[in-house]
């Protein structure tokens, strides 16, 4: 939006349409970046713990490839609350 939009005509917003954190160009990008971010930091905790478990990667990847990812991740999640990890990380929003 410019500085020279008409302020008497009744379609121009005056008023910056953002998001609520003001960063956004609307609501909608907002969430979506959001939602980006909770991927992100999801990603990062289960790197951090597959990592943690599996300190050699060709081990990790031998075990992903035998066992397959959603088995994986199925096993570890029950060994490993990775809710959790992920919800507090959101929390404090970094690792
Ligand atoms: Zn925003």
């Amino acid at each position: 939006m410019s500085g020279f939009d008409n302020p008497f005509d009744p379609d121009t917003k005056l008023h910056r349409a953002g998001c609520s954190c003001g960063r956004h160009h609307s609501q909608a990008d907002h969430e979506a970046d959001m939602k980006n971010e909770d991927a992100r930091v999801s990603r990062v905790v289960e790197s951090a713990v597959m990592r943690g478990l599996f300190p050699d990667d060709q081990m990790r990847r031998n075990f992903l490839r035998a066992v397959g990812a959603g088995t994986a991740m199925a096993a570890i999640s029950t060994l490993f609350p990775m809710g959790a990890s992920k919800a507090l990380a959101a929390e404090k929003g970094k690792l």
